[in-house]
């Protein structure tokens, strides 16, 4: 009888490396299928083989050891070898290469030889050429066995090629551990050869086995799903490793402009299947275009897409893979959402090549350039002068706190009523030595990531509030300003505190100042929020909803906020010729006006939308065909001129 304990101690390798699949949640997605294959099968093997051992021993053997002792020697010589095919195949899926198993003629060689070893062991159960079990002198060697052997050699030696040439794909701890599964495996049975009682090879596999699993397996980079998708560490991980190795790829961010108001209106779990349903779309192009693709997930409705065949033309792709998305979510429309992807196509290296610079891409692309395209080409962003702008944001934004770049500007608010200028609204810049004139709809967003936006915040409340003490608000007609709060300014605890401190400080009266709060307030009214507004409402202050329009507010929704005033969003003014914008706006204004709300229009541009809007009655207008946002000095020699005429 041969030495059994190292297939013993194999057995519980294989199944703690299953049960740690199990448990961390490794079971779904085709990388995760194939490892648990080939340990599923290298377990069958290990019992296979001791079970044999006790089936062929001691002689003679009866009829019945006989007939199994050949049954378990062709379960357990298929397995083995399966289970190195397989391995082969998983190779190429941790390598992101697997589309090049695609093609017909390489899948033929890919199962050919173990097609013709399958061949091999059925002929054997009548021939008895490759091994074969007599009563008396138990397991024999037939003159074919070698061919069996020959066939698992060629997948090793061919998998060992494999990886050397792959090594370019890996960073050397995952290399190592693909190739260590080889080497382990080609040495334990050179031990064998050595000494035929030794059954170390699948003792061996398990710990190549194991170091893969802790080595490349990681669900810490996957989020479950219909398709496993990637977080966006891994998208970090993997644009690391893609520039080092000096790969040629095209990156493509998509964007869901819409996701954050998905979410808040059909609620987590439907959003979440929504995106998986975008995901398997866009997981289906990767067996079309035989190319790999790698997906990124991260939240919430940014994809990112790794291709490896960098001379793809992407953007040809667009139309179609919008369609077919737009069918496929079909279902979600009926509840009101659409499908309103951005693209940004990104090649590497030839348009980006620096890590911070591709991550910033994907993370603004959609403010730069021609905020109408769908799809935007890095190689045209490089040279928008915002471009410089998005790169350097933590400079700018860290010399912003200090107080020296911030500017406010205000935006004068017509009163239709009254005929005159009554209202403004301050909005910030960052005057920047460097990079020039800033625009709040870069800086803002990126604040508000970094947590700047509360210093910031503070500074900009500070500024206000110096102005109106300055300001002589009677003289120039002025009841109040507009200041925006970003969610994280009514998440602090201090907010009322804060306000308390200014307004003491300068003097001023709570009912100069009216805060401007958006829709996305609603989805985070916690605690610490609800008790700010309304400390802030008690000590006098009133506050107006911005951007109404964009999101999915309603009637409801509005009534749970202290709202005074509806700011609606330039979009809406923007389709107010159309048929349908204009019932949407007339409808909007009387609805407003029924719940005793007051109504300012933003991002009137034209005479013809200020009288359309006049004839509606709305409360007040502000756009560009009054004024844009001025400088202080500006502001006050414009509110002299026109309400002193009016
Ligand atoms: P918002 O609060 O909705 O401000 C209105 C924006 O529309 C301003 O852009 C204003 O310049 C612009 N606008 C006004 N009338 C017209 C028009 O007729 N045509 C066009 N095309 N645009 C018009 P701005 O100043 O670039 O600010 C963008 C956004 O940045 C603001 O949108 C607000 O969300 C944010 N923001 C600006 N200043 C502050 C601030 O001090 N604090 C916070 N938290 N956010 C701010
Ligand atoms: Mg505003
Ligand atoms: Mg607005």
């Amino acid at each position: 009888m041969k030495n059994i304990c190292f297939d013993l101690c194999a057995i519980p390798l294989y199944i703690l490396i299953l049960f740690t699949c199990r448990i961390r949640g490794m079971t779904r997605g085709r990388a995760n299928r194939l490892f648990l294959m080939v340990n599923g099968m290298s377990l069958a093997c290990a019992i296979l083989d001791i079970w044999m051992e006790f089936t062929v021993n001691p002689l003679p053997l009866s009829r019945g050891a006989v007939a199994l002792g050949t049954a378990i020697s062709f379960a357990y010589k298929f397995l083995r070898n399966a289970s190195i095919v397989i391995y082969f195949i998983y190779i190429f899926t941790a390598t992101r290469t697997e589309y090049r198993l695609q093609p017909l003629k390489n899948r033929l060689f890919l199962w050919l030889p173990d097609g013709v070893l399958v061949v091999l062991l059925l002929q054997n159960f009548f021939t008895h050429n490759v091994y074969v079990i007599t009563a008396e002198g138990g397991y024999a060697r037939g003159p074919l066995l070698w061919l069996v052997y020959a066939i698992a050699f060629l997948y090793v030696v061919v998998g060992i090629a494999y990886c050397l040439y792959c090594k370019r794909y890996l960073i050397a701890s995952k290399w190592i551990a693909l190739i260590s599964v080889y080497a382990l495996t080609l040495v334990s049975v050179l031990m064998q050869m050595l000494n035929q009682q030794l059954m170390v090879e699948l003792f061996a596999s398990a710990i190549g086995v194991l170091m893969v699993l802790l080595l490349i397996m990681r669900p810490e980079e996957t989020i479950d799903g219909t398709v496993v998708v990637q977080g966006w560490k891994a998208y970090q991980r993997m644009l690391d490793y893609i520039l080092k190795g000096n790969q040629h790829v095209q990156i493509v961010v998509v964007k869901m402009m819409n996701a954050e108001e998905i979410r808040s209106y059909i609620g987590d779990k439907a959003f979440h299947d929504y995106v998986m349903e975008v995901a398997a779309e866009i997981d289906k192009l990767y067996y079309e275009l035989h190319t790999h693709i790698d997906l990124y997930f991260e939240r919430p409705g940014s994809f990112y897409l790794i291709i490896e065949d960098a001379k793809l033309d992407v953007k040809s792709l667009v139309p179609s893979f919008v369609e077919r998305t737009t069918r496929r979510v079909r279902r979600f429309a009926e509840q009101g959402v659409h499908f309103e992807p951005k693209f940004c196509i990104i090649r590497c290296p030839e348009d980006l090549k620096e890590y911070q610079e591709i991550l910033n891409v994907g993370h603004l692309f959609t403010r730069l350039g021609d905020p109408n395209q769908t799809v935007y080409d890095a190689a045209e962003l490089v040279h928008l002068r915002d471009y410089d702008v998005i790169n350097h944001m933590q400079e700018i934004l860290n010399s912003a706190i200090t107080g020296k770049t911030l500017e406010m500007f205000y935006q004068p608010i017509y009163d239709i009523h009254a005929g005159r200028f009554r209202s403004a609204e301050a909005l910030a810049r960052i005057r920047d030595p460097q990079y020039g004139m800033v625009s709040p709809a870069l800086f803002i967003p990126e604040a508000e990531k970094t947590g700047l936006i509360i210093p910031l915040g503070n500074l900009i409340l500070e500024s206000v509030y110096r102005f109106i003490s300055k300001a002589d608000m009677e003289a120039l007609g002025l009841s109040y300003v507009e200041i925006n709060l970003s969610v994280a300014q009514c998440l602090q605890q201090d907010l009322p505190a804060t306000v308390a401190r200014l307004q003491a400080r300068y003097g001023i009266k709570p009912s100069q100042v009216n805060f401007e709060i958006t829709e996305t307030m609603f989805d985070n009214l916690s605690e610490v929020m609800d008790r700010n507004l309304r400390e802030l409402v008690r000590m006098g202050y009133s506050f107006s909803l911005d951007d109404y329009g964009i999101g999915y507010s309603n009637i409801h929704r509005l009534s749970k906020l202290p709202l005074e005033i509806i700011k609606i969003d330039k979009s809406l003014v923007d389709e107010m010729f159309t048929e349908d914008g204009q019932v949407i706006i007339r409808n909007t204004v009387r609805m407003m006006q029924d719940i005793h709300k007051e109504l300012v229009v933003e991002g009137v541009e034209t005479r013809d939308e200020m009288e359309a809007l006049a004839a509606m009655s709305c409360d007040f207008i502000q756009g560009y065909y009054y004024s844009k946002p001025l400088p202080p000095d500006d502001f006050v020699r414009f509110l002299q001129a026109r309400n002193r005429a009016a």
